[in-house]
């Protein structure tokens, strides 16, 4: 049966009047379910008791239980939560000084592979559904105490949002919907390989902000890191972001995951300004986070700060994220793969 909590509002309207009820009450559902949190038609007590009666059976919690909550000593926390099919997936909170951050996930595990991400060894076992996607940041908004707890949030955990399109897309509508979660799109950060086509139309329709994973500045390097990469390669990549109409003073970030040997030298980081010349971006800098199944190993520091002023030095605003959360391997990258049930079945396995 049709869960209301993956509905846009209009979707509702339809189904209540359908119901043979005023839409107007669909617009207070949308708001107990998206504003505050409440999925039992029980508690939405400005219903009369017939439509109570009526749409209990389309109302339940998000299918995303709680398995397990590990604290970082930066206070970074990871969040592991059980779906209904047993799989797994993992979000995490980032409280900065004025802001806590929630990253979810859209996908459990990710077909893409990229060398350096944990996620990706795993292998892709399902795309999210939008109940699932909401659900973490639902059930983590929740324990943190209300509707203005998460100040931002950022799909950037498992999963490539772009290869899960329509329930991102949905879910990203129902988190900015003002009578739901009324999340501001420059609150929201979408990250990704960069779909040319996909990310278009996505921005098109909710201009959240866009963050591309680009970790290379030549395609031979990238088609390394990134298999996607022999796919959509940089140069089309790059230009879907140059036709992408952003507002006045929005910028895009551009991620680079910085790896010993493999990207991390000056003539990489020459390349890199050469190849954003006239794109309105900002980048990121992620000295790389070694996880257990992985060779690649983490820049020195001084290659780091180097490879920063190279880019500094040629007017490019860098900064570099020591990423938070490493000790309860939260970090970016590192997401996934502890629980059997998320594992791709190899021969080696069995
Ligand atoms: S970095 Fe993103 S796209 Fe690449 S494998 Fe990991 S989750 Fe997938």
């Amino acid at each position: 049966m049709e869960d209301f909590l993956s509905l846009e509002l209009p979707e509702l309207e339809g189904r209540i009047h359908a119901l043979g009820q005023p839409r107007y009450r669909a617009r207070q559902i949308f708001s107990w379910i998206h504003g505050r949190g409440v999925f039992s038609a029980e508690q939405m007590h400005n219903l009369p008791g017939e439509l109570r009666g009526q749409v209990a059976p389309f109302l339940s919690p998000p299918p995303v239980a709680l398995d397990q909550r590990l604290d970082g000593e930066d206070g970074t926390q990871k969040f592991r939560f059980r779906l209904r099919d047993g799989g797994v997936i993992e979000s995490v909170t980032i409280p900065e000084e004025k802001r806590v951050t929630l990253c979810v996930s859209t996908q459990v595990g990710c077909a893409l592979g990229c060398l350096f991400c944990r996620t990706g060894q795993m292998g892709l076992r399902r795309n999210l559904k939008v109940e699932e996607i909401l659900g973490q940041y639902y059930a983590i908004r929740s324990m943190f105490g209300g509707k203005r707890a998460i100040t931002h949030v950022v799909l950037m955990g498992m999963g490539e949002p772009l290869e899960n399109q329509e329930a991102t897309r949905r879910a990203l509508k129902l988190m900015t919907h003002p009578l739901g979660c009324g999340l501001s799109t420059r609150r929201i950060t979408v990250s990704t390989v960069g779909i040319p086509g996909r990310l278009e139309r996505l921005f098109s329709e909710i201009p959240v902000s866009i963050t591309l994973s680009l970790n290379a500045a030549d395609e031979e390097t990238r088609s390394r890191l990134m298999p996607i990469n022999r796919r959509y390669q940089i140069e089309e990549v790059l230009d879907t972001l140059r036709r992408i109409p952003l507002a006045p003073r929005r910028r895009f970030t551009i991620a680079y995951v910085l790896i010993r040997g493999e990207n991390d030298s000056l003539k990489d980081a020459r390349r890199l300004v050469r190849i954003l010349h006239g794109l309105r971006c900002k980048i990121n800098l992620i000295p790389f986070n070694p996880f257990p199944e992985t060779e690649l190993r983490r820049p020195q520091e001084g290659d780091v700060l180097a490879f920063q002023d190279c880019l500094r030095g040629r007017g490019l605003s860098t900064h570099v994220r020591w990423s938070r959360g490493g000790d309860v391997l939260a970090a970016c990258g590192q997401l996934g793969g502890e629980a059997p049930e998320n594992r791709k079945e190899t021969p080696g396995d069995m």
